[in-house]
Protein backbone atom coordinates (compact mmCIF):
# COMPACT_ATOMS: atom_id res chain seq x y z
CA UNK A 1 0.00 0.00 0.00
CA UNK A 2 1.34 3.51 -1.13
CA UNK A 3 1.24 5.82 2.00
CA UNK A 4 -0.14 8.44 0.41
CA UNK A 5 -2.91 6.55 -1.22
CA UNK A 6 -3.32 5.73 2.11
CA UNK A 7 -3.46 8.42 3.79
CA UNK A 8 -5.97 10.10 1.36
CA UNK A 9 -8.27 7.32 1.59
CA UNK A 10 -7.93 7.85 5.09
CA UNK A 11 -8.53 11.29 4.51
CA UNK A 12 -5.62 12.12 6.59
CA UNK A 13 -3.86 14.03 3.44
CA UNK A 14 -2.02 17.16 5.25
CA UNK A 15 0.72 18.59 4.86
CA UNK A 16 3.53 17.01 6.57
CA UNK A 17 7.22 17.00 6.86
CA UNK A 18 9.23 14.92 4.08
CA UNK A 19 9.76 11.88 3.41
CA UNK A 20 13.11 12.17 3.87
CA UNK A 21 12.32 13.37 7.50
CA UNK A 22 9.41 10.69 8.07
CA UNK A 23 12.03 8.28 7.20
CA UNK A 24 14.67 9.59 9.77
CA UNK A 25 12.07 10.01 12.57
CA UNK A 26 11.10 6.22 12.32
CA UNK A 27 11.49 5.05 15.93
CA UNK A 28 10.88 8.65 17.44
CA UNK A 29 8.05 9.44 19.51
CA UNK A 30 5.20 11.22 18.15
CA UNK A 31 5.75 14.97 18.39
CA UNK A 32 3.74 16.02 21.38
CA UNK A 33 0.70 18.38 21.09
CA UNK A 34 2.64 21.01 23.10
CA UNK A 35 4.97 21.19 20.08
CA UNK A 36 2.36 22.40 17.72
CA UNK A 37 0.84 26.44 18.54
CA UNK A 38 -1.41 26.43 16.59
CA UNK A 39 -3.47 23.12 17.41
CA UNK A 40 -7.00 22.78 19.09
CA UNK A 41 -6.15 22.57 22.84
CA UNK A 42 -7.09 19.26 23.86
CA UNK A 43 -10.90 18.84 25.02
CA UNK A 44 -12.28 16.82 27.61
CA UNK A 45 -13.47 13.70 26.46
CA UNK A 46 -17.32 13.89 26.58
CA UNK A 47 -19.83 11.45 27.85
CA UNK A 48 -20.57 10.15 24.74
CA UNK A 49 -16.89 9.91 23.59
CA UNK A 50 -15.85 7.12 20.57
CA UNK A 51 -14.33 4.12 23.06
CA UNK A 52 -11.86 1.63 21.49
CA UNK A 53 -10.41 -1.52 22.78
CA UNK A 54 -6.51 -0.90 23.07
CA UNK A 55 -3.68 -2.49 20.80
CA UNK A 56 -1.64 -4.57 22.68
CA UNK A 57 1.08 -3.18 20.63
CA UNK A 58 4.10 -4.86 22.38
CA UNK A 59 7.26 -5.77 19.55
CA UNK A 60 6.87 -9.56 21.24
CA UNK A 61 3.48 -9.78 20.11
CA UNK A 62 5.05 -9.74 16.39
CA UNK A 63 4.05 -13.24 14.51
CA UNK A 64 5.53 -12.47 11.75
CA UNK A 65 7.72 -9.96 9.30
CA UNK A 66 6.50 -10.19 5.99
CA UNK A 67 8.23 -8.50 2.76
CA UNK A 68 6.81 -8.89 -1.30
CA UNK A 69 7.18 -6.39 -4.05
CA UNK A 70 4.08 -4.74 -5.79
CA UNK A 71 4.23 -5.69 -9.49
CA UNK A 72 4.62 -1.63 -10.85
CA UNK A 73 4.04 -0.58 -14.46
CA UNK A 74 4.10 3.26 -15.57
CA UNK A 75 1.69 2.68 -17.83
CA UNK A 76 -0.58 0.28 -15.41
CA UNK A 77 -1.36 -3.13 -15.82
CA UNK A 78 -0.81 -5.07 -18.76
CA UNK A 79 -4.12 -7.01 -20.21
CA UNK A 80 -3.89 -7.47 -23.42
CA UNK A 81 -3.68 -10.31 -25.65
CA UNK A 82 -0.59 -12.19 -27.91
CA UNK A 83 0.02 -14.91 -30.03
CA UNK A 84 2.49 -17.44 -29.03
CA UNK A 85 2.56 -19.98 -31.36
CA UNK A 86 -0.47 -21.92 -31.63
CA UNK A 87 -1.89 -20.53 -28.34
CA UNK A 88 -3.32 -17.64 -27.02
CA UNK A 89 -1.83 -15.48 -24.52
CA UNK A 90 -4.22 -13.13 -22.50
CA UNK A 91 -2.07 -11.35 -19.68
CA UNK A 92 -3.19 -9.81 -16.54
CA UNK A 93 -0.12 -8.87 -14.48
CA UNK A 94 1.34 -5.70 -13.51
CA UNK A 95 -0.96 -4.23 -10.75
CA UNK A 96 1.26 -2.46 -8.57
CA UNK A 97 -0.52 -1.96 -4.93
CA UNK A 98 -3.74 -2.81 -6.41
CA UNK A 99 -4.23 -6.19 -7.43
CA UNK A 100 -6.49 -7.40 -4.81
CA UNK A 101 -8.47 -4.55 -5.62
CA UNK A 102 -8.83 -4.51 -9.02
CA UNK A 103 -8.69 -8.62 -9.23
CA UNK A 104 -12.23 -8.73 -10.36
CA UNK A 105 -12.53 -5.93 -12.57
CA UNK A 106 -9.17 -6.57 -14.23
CA UNK A 107 -10.09 -10.62 -14.27
CA UNK A 108 -13.04 -9.97 -16.32
CA UNK A 109 -12.12 -7.79 -18.89
CA UNK A 110 -9.23 -11.16 -19.34
CA UNK A 111 -12.03 -13.35 -18.99
CA UNK A 112 -13.68 -11.29 -22.67
CA UNK A 113 -10.16 -11.65 -24.34
CA UNK A 114 -10.58 -15.12 -23.22
CA UNK A 115 -13.96 -15.79 -24.43
CA UNK A 116 -13.20 -14.13 -27.50
CA UNK A 117 -11.07 -17.06 -28.71
CA UNK A 118 -13.94 -19.55 -28.26
CA UNK A 119 -12.29 -22.38 -26.11
CA UNK A 120 -14.00 -24.43 -23.58
CA UNK A 121 -10.36 -25.39 -21.34
CA UNK A 122 -8.22 -22.62 -20.38
CA UNK A 123 -5.54 -22.58 -18.69
CA UNK A 124 -4.02 -20.07 -16.03
CA UNK A 125 -0.48 -19.47 -15.42
CA UNK A 126 -0.18 -17.94 -11.50
CA UNK A 127 -2.22 -18.34 -8.23
CA UNK A 128 -2.13 -15.30 -6.62
CA UNK A 129 -5.02 -12.52 -6.70
CA UNK A 130 -5.02 -12.14 -10.69
CA UNK A 131 -4.49 -15.75 -11.13
CA UNK A 132 -7.82 -17.58 -8.81
CA UNK A 133 -9.77 -14.50 -10.11
CA UNK A 134 -8.94 -15.01 -13.18
CA UNK A 135 -9.57 -19.13 -12.83
CA UNK A 136 -13.07 -18.39 -10.74
CA UNK A 137 -14.86 -16.74 -13.40
CA UNK A 138 -13.53 -18.44 -16.33
CA UNK A 139 -15.32 -21.41 -14.56
CA UNK A 140 -18.16 -19.38 -13.81
CA UNK A 141 -18.70 -19.12 -17.28
CA UNK A 142 -18.46 -22.37 -17.89
CA UNK A 143 -15.09 -22.99 -18.95
CA UNK A 144 -12.41 -26.09 -17.52
CA UNK A 145 -9.85 -24.51 -15.76
CA UNK A 146 -6.59 -25.69 -14.98
CA UNK A 147 -4.09 -23.58 -12.78
CA UNK A 148 -0.71 -24.00 -13.10
CA UNK A 149 1.71 -22.12 -10.81
CA UNK A 150 5.21 -22.17 -9.13
CA UNK A 151 3.85 -21.48 -5.79
CA UNK A 152 0.15 -21.25 -3.85
CA UNK A 153 -1.48 -19.49 -1.13
CA UNK A 154 -0.32 -19.01 1.53
CA UNK A 155 3.73 -18.93 -0.21
CA UNK A 156 2.38 -16.26 -3.16
CA UNK A 157 3.52 -12.64 -3.15
CA UNK A 158 -0.53 -11.42 -2.81
CA UNK A 159 -0.33 -13.24 0.20
CA UNK A 160 1.74 -10.45 2.02
CA UNK A 161 -0.46 -7.11 1.02
CA UNK A 162 -2.15 -5.12 3.91
CA UNK A 163 -5.64 -6.45 2.59
CA UNK A 164 -7.41 -2.80 1.99
CA UNK A 165 -9.61 -1.57 -0.82
CA UNK A 166 -6.91 0.50 -2.41
CA UNK A 167 -7.59 0.31 -6.22
CA UNK A 168 -5.25 3.20 -6.80
CA UNK A 169 -2.19 2.68 -5.12
CA UNK A 170 0.98 2.71 -7.59
CA UNK A 171 -1.55 1.05 -9.61
CA UNK A 172 0.36 3.74 -12.79
CA UNK A 173 2.05 7.02 -13.06
CA UNK A 174 0.89 9.87 -13.20
CA UNK A 175 1.91 10.86 -17.65
CA UNK A 176 -0.04 7.58 -17.74
CA UNK A 177 -3.51 8.08 -15.62
CA UNK A 178 -5.54 9.22 -18.04
CA UNK A 179 -4.92 6.83 -20.72
CA UNK A 180 -5.67 4.40 -17.94
CA UNK A 181 -8.79 6.57 -16.90
CA UNK A 182 -11.95 4.85 -18.30
CA UNK A 183 -10.40 1.49 -18.16
CA UNK A 184 -9.68 1.56 -14.32
CA UNK A 185 -13.29 3.09 -13.76
CA UNK A 186 -14.76 0.01 -15.00
CA UNK A 187 -12.26 -2.50 -13.32
CA UNK A 188 -12.65 -0.83 -10.40
CA UNK A 189 -16.59 -0.45 -10.46
CA UNK A 190 -16.76 -4.21 -11.39
CA UNK A 191 -14.59 -5.26 -8.04
CA UNK A 192 -16.69 -2.89 -6.04
CA UNK A 193 -19.63 -4.56 -7.07
CA UNK A 194 -18.21 -7.97 -6.54
CA UNK A 195 -16.90 -7.45 -3.19
CA UNK A 196 -20.14 -7.26 -1.82
CA UNK A 197 -20.84 -10.20 -2.59
CA UNK A 198 -18.66 -11.33 -0.34
CA UNK A 199 -19.85 -9.97 2.66
CA UNK A 200 -21.47 -11.45 5.58
CA UNK A 201 -19.91 -14.91 5.23
CA UNK A 202 -18.29 -17.71 7.76
CA UNK A 203 -14.68 -16.61 8.59
CA UNK A 204 -15.11 -12.94 7.55
CA UNK A 205 -13.28 -13.17 4.19
CA UNK A 206 -14.15 -9.22 3.19
CA UNK A 207 -15.76 -6.57 5.59
CA UNK A 208 -15.82 -3.01 5.94
CA UNK A 209 -14.07 -1.69 8.53
CA UNK A 210 -14.56 1.91 10.51
CA UNK A 211 -10.68 3.39 11.20
CA UNK A 212 -9.27 6.72 12.14
CA UNK A 213 -6.64 9.15 10.47
CA UNK A 214 -4.36 11.06 12.40
CA UNK A 215 -2.62 14.26 11.77
CA UNK A 216 -0.79 16.82 13.97
CA UNK A 217 -1.50 19.81 10.63
CA UNK A 218 -5.14 20.39 9.60
CA UNK A 219 -6.31 18.02 6.60
CA UNK A 220 -6.75 18.92 3.13
CA UNK A 221 -3.11 19.33 1.61
CA UNK A 222 -1.33 16.28 -0.42
CA UNK A 223 1.54 14.70 1.61
CA UNK A 224 4.52 14.84 -0.40
CA UNK A 225 5.18 11.88 -2.00
CA UNK A 226 8.28 9.38 -1.20
CA UNK A 227 11.49 10.63 -2.25
CA UNK A 228 12.56 8.41 -4.65
CA UNK A 229 9.37 7.24 -6.26
CA UNK A 230 7.99 8.30 -9.47
CA UNK A 231 4.63 10.62 -9.27
CA UNK A 232 1.45 7.80 -9.35
CA UNK A 233 -1.38 8.56 -10.84
CA UNK A 234 -4.37 9.19 -9.14
CA UNK A 235 -8.05 8.83 -10.11
CA UNK A 236 -10.35 10.69 -7.76
CA UNK A 237 -13.33 11.16 -10.00
CA UNK A 238 -14.97 7.98 -8.56
CA UNK A 239 -15.89 7.65 -5.08
CA UNK A 240 -16.62 3.88 -3.77
CA UNK A 241 -16.68 4.81 -0.32
CA UNK A 242 -18.10 7.13 2.28
CA UNK A 243 -16.83 10.23 2.52
CA UNK A 244 -14.41 10.62 5.73
CA UNK A 245 -16.11 12.74 8.44
CA UNK A 246 -13.59 14.83 10.64
CA UNK A 247 -14.39 14.19 14.34
CA UNK A 248 -14.34 17.14 16.92
CA UNK A 249 -11.94 17.43 19.73
CA UNK A 250 -13.64 15.51 22.98
CA UNK A 251 -15.39 13.02 20.52
CA UNK A 252 -12.54 10.49 20.32
CA UNK A 253 -9.90 9.44 22.51
CA UNK A 254 -6.49 10.49 20.41
CA UNK A 255 -4.10 13.04 21.11
CA UNK A 256 -4.14 14.47 17.59
CA UNK A 257 -5.70 17.66 17.07
CA UNK A 258 -7.22 16.68 13.71
CA UNK A 259 -8.70 13.39 13.80
CA UNK A 260 -10.90 11.59 10.88
CA UNK A 261 -13.01 8.70 10.71
CA UNK A 262 -12.87 6.90 7.45
CA UNK A 263 -15.19 3.56 6.44
CA UNK A 264 -13.10 1.22 3.54
CA UNK A 265 -13.14 -2.85 3.07
CA UNK A 266 -10.90 -4.80 4.23
CA UNK A 267 -9.61 -8.49 3.05
CA UNK A 268 -9.06 -10.67 5.31
CA UNK A 269 -6.25 -12.53 2.99
CA UNK A 270 -6.13 -15.60 4.84
CA UNK A 271 -9.52 -16.40 5.27
CA UNK A 272 -10.20 -14.57 1.99
CA UNK A 273 -7.73 -16.78 -0.36
CA UNK A 274 -8.71 -20.09 1.33
CA UNK A 275 -12.48 -19.13 -0.03
CA UNK A 276 -11.15 -18.58 -3.79
CA UNK A 277 -9.05 -21.58 -3.28
CA UNK A 278 -11.95 -23.64 -2.12
CA UNK A 279 -14.60 -22.36 -4.16
CA UNK A 280 -12.00 -23.24 -7.09
CA UNK A 281 -11.74 -26.56 -6.19
CA UNK A 282 -14.89 -27.37 -5.19
CA UNK A 283 -16.15 -26.16 -8.73
CA UNK A 284 -13.83 -28.58 -10.69
CA UNK A 285 -11.11 -26.44 -10.98
CA UNK A 286 -7.68 -28.35 -11.16
CA UNK A 287 -4.24 -27.26 -10.09
CA UNK A 288 -0.66 -28.15 -11.04
CA UNK A 289 2.64 -27.11 -9.44
CA UNK A 290 5.06 -26.15 -11.62
CA UNK A 291 7.50 -23.58 -12.40
CA UNK A 292 7.95 -22.20 -16.11
CA UNK A 293 11.94 -20.75 -17.07
CA UNK A 294 10.64 -19.79 -20.27
CA UNK A 295 7.46 -18.78 -22.60
CA UNK A 296 8.32 -21.81 -25.30
CA UNK A 297 7.32 -23.99 -22.35
CA UNK A 298 3.53 -22.90 -22.12
CA UNK A 299 4.11 -24.34 -26.37
CA UNK A 300 3.60 -27.74 -24.56
CA UNK A 301 0.47 -27.26 -22.14
CA UNK A 302 -2.83 -28.43 -23.61
CA UNK A 303 -4.54 -25.51 -23.32
CA UNK A 304 -5.02 -23.68 -26.39
CA UNK A 305 -5.39 -20.53 -24.88
CA UNK A 306 -3.70 -19.08 -21.50
CA UNK A 307 -3.91 -16.19 -18.82
CA UNK A 308 -0.78 -14.87 -17.66
CA UNK A 309 -1.59 -14.10 -14.05
CA UNK A 310 2.65 -13.99 -12.58
CA UNK A 311 2.46 -10.78 -11.09
CA UNK A 312 6.40 -9.62 -11.07
CA UNK A 313 7.09 -13.28 -12.06
CA UNK A 314 6.16 -11.67 -15.62
CA UNK A 315 9.55 -9.51 -15.50
CA UNK A 316 11.47 -12.77 -16.36
CA UNK A 317 9.45 -15.27 -17.31
CA UNK A 318 8.67 -12.68 -20.62
CA UNK A 319 11.17 -10.67 -20.22
CA UNK A 320 9.36 -7.74 -19.32
CA UNK A 321 11.55 -4.93 -17.66
CA UNK A 322 8.65 -2.55 -17.16
CA UNK A 323 7.81 -4.84 -14.75
CA UNK A 324 9.24 -2.62 -11.56
CA UNK A 325 9.25 -4.13 -7.71
CA UNK A 326 8.13 -1.88 -5.44
CA UNK A 327 8.86 -3.43 -1.87
CA UNK A 328 6.54 -3.09 0.93
CA UNK A 329 7.10 -4.87 4.66
CA UNK A 330 4.51 -5.45 7.00
CA UNK A 331 4.41 -6.77 10.90
CA UNK A 332 1.73 -9.40 12.67
CA UNK A 333 0.57 -8.80 15.39
CA UNK A 334 -1.20 -11.48 17.74
CA UNK A 335 -4.80 -11.11 16.60
CA UNK A 336 -7.39 -9.17 19.15
CA UNK A 337 -10.93 -10.02 17.77
CA UNK A 338 -11.76 -6.98 20.08
CA UNK A 339 -9.70 -4.18 18.03
CA UNK A 340 -12.22 -3.38 14.67
CA UNK A 341 -10.90 -0.37 13.29
CA UNK A 342 -7.69 0.65 11.75
CA UNK A 343 -5.05 3.67 12.45
CA UNK A 344 -3.45 5.96 10.05
CA UNK A 345 -0.86 8.27 10.82
CA UNK A 346 1.68 10.10 8.69
CA UNK A 347 4.04 7.78 9.75
CA UNK A 348 2.49 4.31 10.52
CA UNK A 349 -0.23 2.46 9.72
CA UNK A 350 -2.45 -0.52 11.55
CA UNK A 351 -4.71 -2.61 10.00
CA UNK A 352 -7.27 -4.75 12.02
CA UNK A 353 -7.13 -8.05 9.87
CA UNK A 354 -8.52 -11.08 11.79
CA UNK A 355 -5.11 -13.44 10.91
CA UNK A 356 -3.09 -10.79 12.66
CA UNK A 357 -3.00 -6.65 13.24
CA UNK A 358 -0.89 -5.49 10.36
CA UNK A 359 1.62 -2.64 11.47
CA UNK A 360 3.06 -0.74 8.43
CA UNK A 361 5.52 1.97 8.76
CA UNK A 362 5.15 4.67 6.44
CA UNK A 363 7.48 7.26 4.09
CA UNK A 364 10.68 5.15 3.81
CA UNK A 365 12.68 5.18 1.01
CA UNK A 366 14.92 2.32 -1.40
CA UNK A 367 12.01 0.18 -1.98
CA UNK A 368 11.14 1.50 -5.82
CA UNK A 369 12.99 -1.06 -8.20
CA UNK A 370 14.35 -2.84 -4.74
CA UNK A 371 13.37 -6.83 -4.87
CA UNK A 372 15.37 -7.42 -2.10
CA UNK A 373 12.59 -9.24 0.25
CA UNK A 374 14.49 -9.68 3.67
CA UNK A 375 12.58 -8.77 5.96
CA UNK A 376 13.93 -5.78 7.90
CA UNK A 377 12.86 -6.13 11.68
CA UNK A 378 14.14 -3.19 13.19
CA UNK A 379 11.78 -0.96 11.08
CA UNK A 380 8.27 -3.09 11.58
CA UNK A 381 9.82 -2.58 15.68
CA UNK A 382 9.91 0.78 15.51
CA UNK A 383 6.39 1.47 14.15
CA UNK A 384 5.20 -0.66 16.74
CA UNK A 385 6.80 1.47 19.40
CA UNK A 386 5.22 4.12 17.97
CA UNK A 387 1.53 2.42 18.17
CA UNK A 388 2.50 2.00 21.47
CA UNK A 389 3.55 5.62 22.14
CA UNK A 390 0.14 6.71 20.31
CA UNK A 391 -1.88 4.23 23.05
CA UNK A 392 0.15 5.32 25.91
CA UNK A 393 -0.81 9.06 25.18
CA UNK A 394 -4.62 8.34 24.46
CA UNK A 395 -7.06 9.23 26.91
CA UNK A 396 -9.46 6.95 28.61
CA UNK A 397 -11.42 10.18 30.22
C1 LIG B 1 3.23 -4.35 1.26
C2 LIG B 1 2.15 -4.50 0.22
C3 LIG B 1 0.85 -4.16 0.55
C4 LIG B 1 -0.17 -4.28 -0.39
N1 LIG B 1 -1.44 -3.95 -0.01
C5 LIG B 1 -2.44 -4.04 -0.91
C6 LIG B 1 -3.76 -3.70 -0.51
O1 LIG B 1 -4.02 -3.33 0.65
N2 LIG B 1 -4.76 -3.80 -1.44
C7 LIG B 1 -4.50 -4.21 -2.73
O2 LIG B 1 -5.44 -4.25 -3.52
N3 LIG B 1 -3.25 -4.56 -3.12
C8 LIG B 1 -2.21 -4.48 -2.25
N4 LIG B 1 -0.95 -4.81 -2.63
C9 LIG B 1 -0.70 -5.21 -4.01
C10 LIG B 1 -1.02 -6.67 -4.28
O3 LIG B 1 -0.42 -7.47 -3.28
C11 LIG B 1 -0.52 -7.09 -5.66
O4 LIG B 1 -0.95 -6.18 -6.64
C12 LIG B 1 -1.05 -8.47 -5.99
O5 LIG B 1 -0.70 -9.37 -4.96
C13 LIG B 1 -0.53 -9.00 -7.31
O6 LIG B 1 -1.11 -10.29 -7.47
P1 LIG B 1 -0.69 -11.24 -8.65
O7 LIG B 1 -1.66 -12.36 -8.64
O8 LIG B 1 -0.50 -10.46 -9.91
O9 LIG B 1 0.79 -11.75 -8.26
P2 LIG B 1 1.32 -12.83 -7.21
O10 LIG B 1 0.56 -12.84 -5.96
O11 LIG B 1 2.79 -12.61 -7.13
O12 LIG B 1 1.04 -14.22 -7.93
C14 LIG B 1 1.82 -14.66 -9.02
C15 LIG B 1 1.61 -16.14 -9.25
O13 LIG B 1 2.34 -16.52 -10.41
C16 LIG B 1 3.21 -17.59 -10.09
N5 LIG B 1 4.39 -17.50 -10.93
C17 LIG B 1 5.21 -16.43 -11.07
N6 LIG B 1 6.20 -16.73 -11.93
C18 LIG B 1 5.98 -18.02 -12.35
C19 LIG B 1 6.65 -18.90 -13.23
N7 LIG B 1 7.77 -18.54 -13.85
N8 LIG B 1 6.16 -20.14 -13.41
C20 LIG B 1 5.04 -20.53 -12.76
N9 LIG B 1 4.35 -19.74 -11.91
C21 LIG B 1 4.83 -18.50 -11.73
C22 LIG B 1 3.49 -17.42 -8.60
O14 LIG B 1 3.95 -18.63 -8.02
C23 LIG B 1 2.10 -17.02 -8.11
O15 LIG B 1 1.31 -18.16 -7.97
C24 LIG B 1 0.11 -4.72 -1.72
C25 LIG B 1 1.42 -5.07 -2.04
C26 LIG B 1 2.43 -4.95 -1.10
C27 LIG B 1 3.84 -5.32 -1.47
Amino acid sequence: MHRREFLRQAGVTATVASAAALSACAGQPLRSLAALPNAPRPARLRADAIELAPVRAQVERITGVYVCTRPFRAAGPRIETERLGEKTLVHNYGHGGSGWSLSWGSSTLALRMVQATGVRELGVIGCGALGLTSALLAQRAGLAVRIYAKALPPDVYSMRATGLWTPDSRICDAAHAPALAARWEEMARISFGSYQSLLGLPGQPVEWIDGYGLSEQPFGHPGPPVADEPEYGEFRQVRFTPHAVELPPGSHPFPQPYVRRYTTLMFNITAYARLLMSDFLAGGGRIEVREFQHPSELLALPERTLVNATGYGARALFGDDSVIPVRGQTARLIPQPEVNYGISTEHFSMVPRRDGLLVQAYGDSGNFNNSDITPDRAVSEAAVRQLADLYARMRVG
